[in-house]
């Protein structure tokens, strides 16, 4: 049913790059025939679900949005597909993003732009635009995305969907390609909250393969869901994340959530977090550093793509003419800023700097929970903005992820979930939960709570 929604809408919304409909239908029925032997099945089993082309798949196209890995065909499986194929679920195909995860919008992937299914003329956020928009068009009813300063969260909350940041080291990151090492995370998206801790119980938990992996217990998400039980609980409302560039539908559904959490016997205080105002500046020089010694390895020697391998031309130069022709223009920006941010000279200057921020920022944190279990702010300043507006104005882009970047530098557990329509553009609007890093549950709880 779902391949037979992905062939009457998908040609409009381009959720997905890659559609695997014998991968698919081969998963089905290795389902259909266990269950007919009596095994024990788990609660994902035969489920289909859109994963983001950002984890490699055996056998299955893995482009990341980019020309330079066209062609290539994984010759493994990441931890996060692994876990996903062995807990019986079906992997419809892979979804469009961003290139390398760099974006707020989709815009930037090689492939063209997917389209928002609440208006196909709007942008379904970004960098994991393809799998929201394969949620919200009843493409697929789970899907996988991946958060740097956002890619998970943004696109759901523009999408009136539900999209989770785990703790960062929650997911492996094993066969993910890398954009920011010490950000990247993997997490679930669907369209209810008990999904999304399903999935999340599914990909979570510790890899051998992942040095920064947690060795510990996965937080008892799917309880958690189930439960929904915010009475006590004390919730900490961002002060800074109000004010000016903050649309005012999204502030009256985020004002209304605050209200409902309330009711249902939440304790709200206000908290100040200072530094989080520098938080975008510092992730604008993290990101591009760590991404610049990360994207050296696609040198037009190992994988995907290569122009100029006529004989005539040095290997130097076919690794320089195949990252000309293969990276696009945010890419080749962020690894040009992320370069000279990381050159002898100025490596202090800016990525010592920036460090001392996340530092700060992470502070911040430990200080509000120190006094509250979690956080809430709006997911994004604005609903969806119209293809093309942003496009050539990255400082604009880049505001997308104001509210959910500090999660990522301090490496906590954070949820989008929708939160009603704006009145004023009849567009989803998402609500932000942010939790102490390995207490991802307490997401699942409030999230349940106010669903
Ligand atoms: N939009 C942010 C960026 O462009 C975040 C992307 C992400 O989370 N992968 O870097």
């Amino acid at each position: 049913a779902h391949l037979d929604r992905i062939a009457a809408v998908d040609e409009k919304v381009h959720a997905f790059l890659h559609v695997d409909t014998d991968g698919a239908l081969g998963a089905a029925e290795a389902v259909d025939a266990k269950r007919a032997k009596g095994e024990e099945l788990g609660p994902l089993a035969g489920v289909p679900l859109a994963l983001k082309d950002i984890f490699t798949t055996e056998g299955v196209p893995t482009t990341v949005g980019s020309k330079i890995l066209e062609g290539w065909i994984p010759p493994y499986d990441a931890t996060l597909t692994k876990r996903l194929k062995h807990a019986g679920v079906v992997i419809l195909g892979k979804t469009n993003m961003d290139e390398f995860a760099m974006g707020s919008s989709t815009e930037n992937s090689a492939y063209g732009p997917t389209g928002n299914p609440w208006d196909l003329t709007r942008i379904p956020g970004g960098s994991g635009g393809g799998s929201a928009a394969a949620l919200a068009s009843f493409q697929a009813p789970l899907a996988i995305g991946t958060d740097t300063g956002g890619s998970i969260r943004q696109p759901a909350a523009v999408t009136g969907t539900v999209g989770v940041k785990p703790t960062y080291g929650g997911v492996s990151r094993y066969g993910m390609v890398a954009f920011s090492s010490s950000l990247d995370q993997g997490g679930p998206c669907a369209r209810t909250v008990l999904d999304a801790a399903l999935l999340h119980q599914t990909i979570a938990g510790h890899d051998p393969m992942d040095s920064t992996s947690i060795d510990a217990p996965v937080p008892p998400v799917v309880e958690a869901a189930r439960n929904g039980d915010v009475r006590g609980l004390r919730v900490g409302v961002v002060k800074e994340f109000a004010g000016e560039g903050y649309q005012a539908g999204v502030m009256q559904r985020f004002t209304e959530s605050v209200e409902l959490l309330r009711e249902l016997g939440a304790e709200v205080v206000e908290v100040s977090c200072p530094s989080f105002t520098y938080a975008l500046a510092a992730y604008y020089v993290i990101a591009p550093s760590e991404c610049s010694s990360n994207l050296a390895r696609f040198d037009g020697l190992r994988y995907g793509l290569r122009v100029a391998d006529d004989g005539t031309h040095s290997a130097e130069e076919v690794t320089a003419l195949t990252r000309e022709a293969g990276f696009g223009p945010e890419v080749k920006r962020r690894i040009m800023l992320g370069t000279y941010a990381l050159s002898s000279g100025y490596y202090d200057a800016y990525y010592g700097s920036a460090q001392k921020v996340r530092t700060l920022i992470t502070r911040d944190f430990q200080r509000a929970f120190g006094d509250v279990d979690v956080l809430v702010s709006p997911t994004t300043p604005t609903t969806a903005f119209p293809i093309g507006e942003r496009a050539d104005d990255p400082m604009a882009m880049y505001l997308a992820d104001l509210c959910t970047i500090p999660a990522n530098l301090a490496g906590n557990a954070a949820m989008s979930l929708p939160c009603g329509l704006a009145p004023e553009d009849g567009l989803p609007v998402g609500l932000q939960i942010i939790a102490p890093a390995m207490a991802d549950d307490r997401l699942y709880r409030v999230g349940a709570a106010v669903e």
